[in-house]
Protein backbone atom coordinates (compact mmCIF):
# COMPACT_ATOMS: atom_id res chain seq x y z
CA UNK A 1 0.00 0.00 0.00
CA UNK A 2 2.63 2.54 1.33
CA UNK A 3 4.00 1.97 -2.72
CA UNK A 4 1.61 3.82 -4.45
CA UNK A 5 1.14 7.88 -5.87
CA UNK A 6 -1.84 7.91 -4.18
CA UNK A 7 -0.74 6.79 -0.99
CA UNK A 8 2.32 9.66 -1.80
CA UNK A 9 -0.63 12.06 -2.13
CA UNK A 10 -1.91 11.26 0.40
CA UNK A 11 1.27 11.48 3.12
CA UNK A 12 1.24 15.34 0.95
CA UNK A 13 3.84 14.71 -1.29
CA UNK A 14 2.42 17.10 -3.63
CA UNK A 15 4.67 17.33 -6.16
CA UNK A 16 6.09 14.75 -8.91
CA UNK A 17 9.61 14.70 -7.61
CA UNK A 18 8.85 14.21 -4.35
CA UNK A 19 6.85 11.18 -5.48
CA UNK A 20 10.12 10.28 -7.52
CA UNK A 21 12.01 10.84 -4.19
CA UNK A 22 9.51 8.24 -2.93
CA UNK A 23 10.89 5.87 -5.56
CA UNK A 24 8.09 6.24 -7.91
CA UNK A 25 9.90 6.29 -10.88
CA UNK A 26 7.95 5.73 -13.99
CA UNK A 27 4.92 6.90 -15.23
CA UNK A 28 3.70 3.26 -15.89
CA UNK A 29 3.69 3.08 -12.11
CA UNK A 30 1.85 5.72 -11.24
CA UNK A 31 -0.90 4.17 -13.75
CA UNK A 32 -0.40 1.07 -12.31
CA UNK A 33 -0.98 2.56 -8.92
CA UNK A 34 -4.75 2.70 -10.10
CA UNK A 35 -4.41 6.37 -10.45
CA UNK A 36 -5.70 7.68 -13.81
CA UNK A 37 -3.88 11.49 -12.90
CA UNK A 38 -1.03 11.14 -15.26
CA UNK A 39 -2.29 10.10 -18.45
CA UNK A 40 -2.27 13.21 -20.32
CA UNK A 41 1.54 13.03 -19.39
CA UNK A 42 1.33 9.42 -20.83
CA UNK A 43 -0.74 10.35 -24.19
CA UNK A 44 2.13 13.42 -24.78
CA UNK A 45 4.53 10.16 -24.99
CA UNK A 46 6.50 10.67 -21.94
CA UNK A 47 7.48 7.78 -20.59
CA UNK A 48 8.61 9.12 -17.08
CA UNK A 49 7.84 11.22 -14.49
CA UNK A 50 11.05 12.93 -14.54
CA UNK A 51 11.00 13.82 -18.70
CA UNK A 52 7.37 14.72 -17.24
CA UNK A 53 9.13 17.10 -14.68
CA UNK A 54 12.09 18.70 -16.98
CA UNK A 55 9.32 19.62 -19.86
CA UNK A 56 7.47 22.01 -16.68
CA UNK A 57 4.96 19.39 -15.05
CA UNK A 58 5.65 19.98 -11.45
CA UNK A 59 2.77 18.96 -9.69
CA UNK A 60 0.81 15.77 -10.22
CA UNK A 61 -2.62 18.34 -9.99
CA UNK A 62 -0.87 20.00 -12.80
CA UNK A 63 -0.48 16.11 -15.20
CA UNK A 64 -4.29 16.22 -13.91
CA UNK A 65 -5.17 19.98 -15.60
CA UNK A 66 -5.28 17.73 -19.43
CA UNK A 67 -8.45 15.71 -18.71
CA UNK A 68 -11.64 17.25 -18.91
CA UNK A 69 -14.05 14.96 -16.75
CA UNK A 70 -14.01 13.30 -13.60
CA UNK A 71 -15.62 11.04 -11.36
CA UNK A 72 -18.11 12.62 -9.12
CA UNK A 73 -20.75 11.27 -6.57
CA UNK A 74 -24.06 12.37 -8.36
CA UNK A 75 -27.29 12.24 -5.57
CA UNK A 76 -30.44 11.31 -7.74
CA UNK A 77 -32.65 10.78 -4.65
CA UNK A 78 -33.73 8.35 -1.69
CA UNK A 79 -30.40 6.76 -1.46
CA UNK A 80 -29.63 6.67 -4.74
CA UNK A 81 -25.61 7.97 -5.56
CA UNK A 82 -24.15 7.34 -8.70
CA UNK A 83 -21.03 7.71 -9.36
CA UNK A 84 -20.84 9.50 -12.84
CA UNK A 85 -18.07 11.11 -14.95
CA UNK A 86 -18.94 14.58 -15.29
CA UNK A 87 -16.94 17.95 -16.21
CA UNK A 88 -14.25 19.10 -14.56
CA UNK A 89 -15.47 22.27 -13.45
CA UNK A 90 -13.33 25.89 -14.70
CA UNK A 91 -12.44 28.72 -12.22
CA UNK A 92 -14.32 31.97 -12.88
CA UNK A 93 -13.70 34.87 -11.31
CA UNK A 94 -12.44 34.89 -8.13
CA UNK A 95 -13.37 30.68 -8.03
CA UNK A 96 -11.13 27.91 -7.58
CA UNK A 97 -10.79 24.61 -8.91
CA UNK A 98 -9.53 22.36 -5.82
CA UNK A 99 -8.38 18.66 -6.03
CA UNK A 100 -9.97 17.03 -3.35
CA UNK A 101 -7.58 14.87 -0.88
CA UNK A 102 -10.22 14.05 0.98
CA UNK A 103 -14.18 14.50 1.73
CA UNK A 104 -15.19 13.28 5.16
CA UNK A 105 -18.89 11.59 5.92
CA UNK A 106 -21.07 13.49 7.80
CA UNK A 107 -24.36 13.14 9.66
CA UNK A 108 -26.31 15.94 7.42
CA UNK A 109 -25.35 14.10 4.39
CA UNK A 110 -26.40 10.22 5.60
CA UNK A 111 -29.91 12.73 6.62
CA UNK A 112 -29.92 13.82 2.64
CA UNK A 113 -29.27 10.18 1.61
CA UNK A 114 -31.59 8.83 3.47
CA UNK A 115 -34.61 11.55 2.55
CA UNK A 116 -33.22 12.25 -0.90
CA UNK A 117 -32.61 15.91 -0.72
CA UNK A 118 -32.38 18.99 1.93
CA UNK A 119 -34.26 21.63 1.45
CA UNK A 120 -31.96 24.43 1.67
CA UNK A 121 -28.56 22.94 0.80
CA UNK A 122 -29.30 20.17 -1.86
CA UNK A 123 -31.99 19.48 -4.79
CA UNK A 124 -30.95 16.19 -7.26
CA UNK A 125 -29.78 15.58 -9.55
CA UNK A 126 -26.67 17.30 -7.84
CA UNK A 127 -23.20 16.66 -6.32
CA UNK A 128 -22.97 16.26 -3.14
CA UNK A 129 -20.63 16.25 0.33
CA UNK A 130 -19.37 19.41 1.95
CA UNK A 131 -16.43 18.67 4.40
CA UNK A 132 -13.22 18.25 2.08
CA UNK A 133 -9.97 19.87 1.65
CA UNK A 134 -7.32 19.51 -0.93
CA UNK A 135 -4.87 20.87 -3.16
CA UNK A 136 -5.49 24.11 -5.42
CA UNK A 137 -5.13 22.98 -9.13
CA UNK A 138 -6.62 26.32 -10.51
CA UNK A 139 -7.05 29.72 -9.69
CA UNK A 140 -10.00 32.04 -11.15
CA UNK A 141 -9.55 35.88 -12.06
CA UNK A 142 -8.67 37.99 -9.45
CA UNK A 143 -7.58 35.73 -6.89
CA UNK A 144 -4.72 36.74 -4.99
CA UNK A 145 -4.90 34.43 -1.61
CA UNK A 146 -4.33 31.00 -2.91
CA UNK A 147 -2.61 29.95 -6.13
CA UNK A 148 -2.20 26.16 -7.80
CA UNK A 149 0.02 24.44 -5.67
CA UNK A 150 -1.96 24.92 -1.80
CA UNK A 151 -3.37 23.09 0.22
CA UNK A 152 -6.59 24.49 1.55
CA UNK A 153 -9.80 23.47 3.44
CA UNK A 154 -12.80 25.26 1.70
CA UNK A 155 -15.18 25.53 3.76
CA UNK A 156 -19.48 24.50 3.20
CA UNK A 157 -20.52 27.96 2.81
CA UNK A 158 -20.26 31.68 3.35
CA UNK A 159 -22.36 34.43 4.59
CA UNK A 160 -22.65 37.31 2.55
CA UNK A 161 -21.29 40.25 5.14
CA UNK A 162 -23.34 42.69 3.87
CA UNK A 163 -26.91 41.92 5.54
CA UNK A 164 -28.33 42.71 9.20
CA UNK A 165 -27.29 39.86 10.68
CA UNK A 166 -23.77 39.81 9.36
CA UNK A 167 -23.09 43.52 10.35
CA UNK A 168 -24.26 42.52 13.69
CA UNK A 169 -21.25 39.31 13.53
CA UNK A 170 -24.35 36.80 13.38
CA UNK A 171 -23.01 35.43 9.88
CA UNK A 172 -24.22 32.00 11.01
CA UNK A 173 -27.75 33.68 10.30
CA UNK A 174 -26.70 35.01 7.43
CA UNK A 175 -29.60 36.12 5.15
CA UNK A 176 -28.38 35.03 1.76
CA UNK A 177 -25.67 31.92 3.46
CA UNK A 178 -23.97 30.33 0.07
CA UNK A 179 -24.33 26.40 0.21
CA UNK A 180 -21.24 24.40 -1.64
CA UNK A 181 -21.81 20.62 -2.63
CA UNK A 182 -19.55 18.77 -4.13
CA UNK A 183 -16.97 17.15 -2.12
CA UNK A 184 -17.13 13.50 -3.34
CA UNK A 185 -15.55 14.03 -6.66
CA UNK A 186 -12.30 14.01 -8.26
CA UNK A 187 -12.31 17.82 -8.00
CA UNK A 188 -14.63 20.54 -7.01
CA UNK A 189 -15.49 24.10 -8.05
CA UNK A 190 -15.67 26.72 -4.49
CA UNK A 191 -17.48 29.71 -5.54
CA UNK A 192 -15.79 33.30 -5.30
CA UNK A 193 -17.66 34.03 -1.56
CA UNK A 194 -16.32 31.16 -0.03
CA UNK A 195 -12.60 31.82 -1.71
CA UNK A 196 -12.88 35.65 -0.08
CA UNK A 197 -14.32 34.62 3.37
CA UNK A 198 -14.22 30.77 4.37
CA UNK A 199 -11.03 29.07 2.65
CA UNK A 200 -7.74 28.92 4.46
CA UNK A 201 -4.47 27.47 3.81
CA UNK A 202 -3.79 24.25 5.25
CA UNK A 203 0.04 24.07 7.63
CA UNK A 204 2.27 21.47 5.82
CA UNK A 205 2.27 19.25 9.01
CA UNK A 206 -1.41 18.91 9.02
CA UNK A 207 -2.77 15.71 6.82
CA UNK A 208 -5.66 17.13 4.54
CA UNK A 209 -8.04 14.69 5.93
CA UNK A 210 -7.58 16.42 9.46
CA UNK A 211 -8.16 19.87 8.42
CA UNK A 212 -11.68 18.14 6.74
CA UNK A 213 -12.57 18.50 9.88
CA UNK A 214 -12.70 22.15 10.29
CA UNK A 215 -16.21 22.69 9.35
CA UNK A 216 -17.83 20.03 11.36
CA UNK A 217 -15.09 21.29 14.82
CA UNK A 218 -16.38 24.58 13.87
CA UNK A 219 -20.01 24.13 14.70
CA UNK A 220 -18.50 22.13 17.41
CA UNK A 221 -16.62 25.11 18.88
CA UNK A 222 -19.67 27.36 18.37
CA UNK A 223 -22.27 25.49 20.45
CA UNK A 224 -19.66 25.08 23.02
CA UNK A 225 -18.61 28.44 23.33
CA UNK A 226 -21.94 29.74 23.12
CA UNK A 227 -22.77 27.60 25.89
CA UNK A 228 -20.58 29.77 28.12
CA UNK A 229 -18.42 27.34 29.77
CA UNK A 230 -16.12 27.46 31.73
CA UNK A 231 -13.16 24.89 32.90
CA UNK A 232 -14.39 23.53 35.74
CA UNK A 233 -17.95 22.74 34.69
CA UNK A 234 -19.85 19.75 34.18
CA UNK A 235 -21.23 19.73 30.61
CA UNK A 236 -23.39 16.77 29.90
CA UNK A 237 -23.91 16.12 26.07
CA UNK A 238 -26.56 14.41 24.66
CA UNK A 239 -25.87 11.74 21.63
CA UNK A 240 -22.68 10.22 20.49
CA UNK A 241 -22.61 10.92 16.91
CA UNK A 242 -19.59 12.54 15.02
CA UNK A 243 -20.95 16.41 16.86
CA UNK A 244 -21.74 15.25 20.22
CA UNK A 245 -18.38 13.23 20.28
CA UNK A 246 -16.96 16.60 19.20
CA UNK A 247 -18.40 18.85 21.67
CA UNK A 248 -17.27 16.22 24.27
CA UNK A 249 -13.80 16.47 23.37
CA UNK A 250 -13.92 20.14 22.85
CA UNK A 251 -15.25 20.31 26.38
CA UNK A 252 -12.72 18.05 27.66
CA UNK A 253 -9.81 20.39 26.38
CA UNK A 254 -11.30 23.23 28.03
CA UNK A 255 -11.07 21.81 31.26
CA UNK A 256 -14.97 21.06 31.81
CA UNK A 257 -15.97 17.42 32.99
CA UNK A 258 -17.26 15.87 30.07
CA UNK A 259 -20.36 13.47 30.46
CA UNK A 260 -21.45 12.12 27.71
CA UNK A 261 -25.32 10.01 27.13
CA UNK A 262 -25.51 8.05 24.58
CA UNK A 263 -27.97 5.07 23.29
CA UNK A 264 -25.35 2.57 21.75
CA UNK A 265 -22.80 0.40 22.94
CA UNK A 266 -20.59 1.05 20.11
CA UNK A 267 -20.15 5.22 20.60
CA UNK A 268 -19.12 4.10 24.65
CA UNK A 269 -15.75 3.68 23.55
CA UNK A 270 -15.38 6.40 21.06
CA UNK A 271 -16.54 8.59 23.52
CA UNK A 272 -13.85 7.86 26.14
CA UNK A 273 -11.75 8.44 23.94
CA UNK A 274 -12.50 11.61 23.11
CA UNK A 275 -11.99 12.62 26.55
CA UNK A 276 -15.79 12.03 28.25
CA UNK A 277 -16.21 10.50 31.74
CA UNK A 278 -18.46 9.17 32.60
CA UNK A 279 -20.08 7.63 30.24
CA UNK A 280 -24.11 7.09 30.49
CA UNK A 281 -25.29 4.60 28.20
CA UNK A 282 -28.91 4.12 28.46
CA UNK A 283 -31.67 3.51 25.87
CA UNK A 284 -34.39 4.98 28.48
CA UNK A 285 -34.16 8.55 28.66
CA UNK A 286 -35.29 8.39 32.64
CA UNK A 287 -32.63 6.74 33.39
CA UNK A 288 -29.76 8.71 31.88
CA UNK A 289 -31.71 12.05 33.32
CA UNK A 290 -31.18 10.04 36.63
CA UNK A 291 -28.06 9.39 36.32
CA UNK A 292 -26.79 11.87 34.91
CA UNK A 293 -28.52 14.29 37.74
CA UNK A 294 -26.76 11.93 40.69
CA UNK A 295 -23.28 12.78 39.10
CA UNK A 296 -23.55 15.96 40.69
CA UNK A 297 -24.01 16.64 44.20
CA UNK A 298 -27.13 16.47 46.04
CA UNK A 299 -28.23 15.60 42.45
CA UNK A 300 -28.63 19.05 42.10
CA UNK A 301 -27.85 18.74 37.81
CA UNK A 302 -25.16 19.54 35.87
CA UNK A 303 -24.18 23.41 34.47
CA UNK A 304 -24.53 22.86 31.01
CA UNK A 305 -26.33 20.26 29.20
CA UNK A 306 -25.44 20.23 25.19
CA UNK A 307 -28.34 18.17 22.88
CA UNK A 308 -26.15 16.82 19.76
CA UNK A 309 -29.42 14.26 18.46
CA UNK A 310 -32.29 16.41 17.06
CA UNK A 311 -35.27 14.94 18.34
CA UNK A 312 -37.96 16.08 20.56
CA UNK A 313 -37.59 13.84 23.70
CA UNK A 314 -33.16 14.86 23.70
CA UNK A 315 -34.83 18.14 23.79
CA UNK A 316 -36.85 18.02 26.86
CA UNK A 317 -34.16 15.41 28.36
CA UNK A 318 -31.67 18.37 28.23
CA UNK A 319 -33.93 20.61 30.13
CA UNK A 320 -34.07 17.89 32.97
CA UNK A 321 -30.66 17.47 33.15
CA UNK A 322 -29.26 21.03 34.45
CA UNK A 323 -29.11 22.49 37.61
CA UNK A 324 -30.76 25.69 38.54
CA UNK A 325 -29.27 28.82 37.01
CA UNK A 326 -27.88 26.26 34.03
CA UNK A 327 -27.80 26.62 30.42
CA UNK A 328 -29.05 24.31 27.47
CA UNK A 329 -28.11 24.48 24.09
CA UNK A 330 -30.68 22.47 22.08
CA UNK A 331 -27.81 22.09 19.71
CA UNK A 332 -29.52 19.39 17.25
CA UNK A 333 -32.09 20.51 14.44
CA UNK A 334 -34.79 18.55 14.66
CA UNK A 335 -36.97 18.17 11.27
CA UNK A 336 -39.49 20.35 10.13
CA UNK A 337 -42.50 21.29 11.71
CA UNK A 338 -41.14 19.47 15.10
CA UNK A 339 -42.94 20.95 18.06
CA UNK A 340 -41.67 20.20 21.91
CA UNK A 341 -43.31 19.73 25.05
CA UNK A 342 -41.16 21.84 27.81
CA UNK A 343 -41.97 22.39 31.67
CA UNK A 344 -42.38 26.31 32.13
CA UNK A 345 -42.39 26.33 35.78
CA UNK A 346 -39.17 24.16 35.85
CA UNK A 347 -37.27 26.51 33.22
CA UNK A 348 -38.96 29.89 34.53
CA UNK A 349 -38.21 28.99 38.74
CA UNK A 350 -35.05 27.28 38.25
CA UNK A 351 -34.14 29.99 35.63
CA UNK A 352 -32.34 28.28 33.23
CA UNK A 353 -30.80 29.70 29.93
CA UNK A 354 -32.40 27.96 26.73
CA UNK A 355 -29.95 28.55 23.92
CA UNK A 356 -29.89 27.08 20.16
CA UNK A 357 -26.55 27.08 18.42
CA UNK A 358 -26.61 27.06 14.91
CA UNK A 359 -24.16 26.74 11.68
CA UNK A 360 -20.65 28.79 12.24
CA UNK A 361 -19.19 31.94 11.47
CA UNK A 362 -16.14 32.88 9.12
CA UNK A 363 -13.86 33.57 12.66
CA UNK A 364 -14.97 30.41 14.73
CA UNK A 365 -13.78 28.49 11.37
CA UNK A 366 -10.52 29.56 11.78
CA UNK A 367 -10.06 29.02 15.21
CA UNK A 368 -11.28 25.29 14.37
CA UNK A 369 -8.52 24.73 11.88
CA UNK A 370 -5.81 26.42 14.86
CA UNK A 371 -7.43 24.12 16.71
CA UNK A 372 -6.77 20.63 14.67
CA UNK A 373 -3.01 22.36 13.22
CA UNK A 374 -2.44 22.57 17.42
CA UNK A 375 -2.06 19.59 18.16
CA UNK A 376 -4.08 19.32 21.30
CA UNK A 377 -7.13 18.25 19.71
CA UNK A 378 -7.32 14.33 18.51
CA UNK A 379 -8.22 14.62 14.58
CA UNK A 380 -7.33 10.93 14.35
CA UNK A 381 -9.87 9.63 16.39
CA UNK A 382 -12.64 11.16 14.48
CA UNK A 383 -11.83 9.60 11.61
CA UNK A 384 -12.18 5.93 11.89
CA UNK A 385 -12.85 4.62 8.10
CA UNK A 386 -11.22 5.36 4.57
CA UNK A 387 -12.86 4.41 1.62
CA UNK A 388 -13.21 5.36 -2.69
CA UNK A 389 -15.20 6.98 -4.30
CA UNK A 390 -17.30 3.89 -5.60
CA UNK A 391 -17.56 2.85 -2.46
CA UNK A 392 -19.38 5.63 -1.12
CA UNK A 393 -23.06 3.71 -1.52
CA UNK A 394 -21.39 1.28 0.56
CA UNK A 395 -20.09 3.62 3.19
CA UNK A 396 -23.50 5.60 3.57
CA UNK A 397 -25.97 1.98 3.89
CA UNK A 398 -22.84 1.02 6.91
CA UNK A 399 -23.57 4.39 8.40
CA UNK A 400 -27.29 3.85 8.48
CA UNK A 401 -26.46 1.17 10.52
CA UNK A 402 -25.07 2.95 13.39
CA UNK A 403 -22.13 1.01 13.10
CA UNK A 404 -19.70 2.54 15.43
CA UNK A 405 -18.08 4.59 12.20
CA UNK A 406 -17.67 8.20 12.96
CA UNK A 407 -16.18 9.78 10.14
CA UNK A 408 -14.85 7.89 6.45
CA UNK A 409 -12.83 9.64 4.07
CA UNK A 410 -13.47 9.28 0.82
CA UNK A 411 -10.58 9.77 -1.36
CA UNK A 412 -11.19 9.65 -4.34
ZN1 LIG B 1 -21.00 18.31 7.90
ZN1 LIG C 1 -25.41 38.18 5.41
Amino acid sequence: MANTVKDAILRGRKTVETVVEGGLDTVETVVEAGLNTVDAVVVKGRRTVESAVSLGRRTVESALLGRSTMQAAVLHGREDIRIEEVPIPKAAVGELIVRVGAALTCGTDLKVFRRGYHARMIVPPALFGHELAGTVVEAGDGVTAFAAGNRVVALNSAPCGQCFFCERGQENLCDDLLFNNGAYAEFIRIPARIVAKNTMLVPDHVPLEHAALTEPLACAVHGFEDSHAHAGDTVAVIGGGPLGLMILHVAALAGCRAIAIVKHHGQVEAARQVGAAPVVQTASIRKAIAETRALAEKNRGVDIAIEAVGLPDAWQEAVELVRKGGTVNFFGGCALGTHVNLDTNRIHYSDITLRATFHHTPAICRRALDMIAGGRFQAQAFITGHAHLYELNRVFEKLMKRSSEIKTAIVP
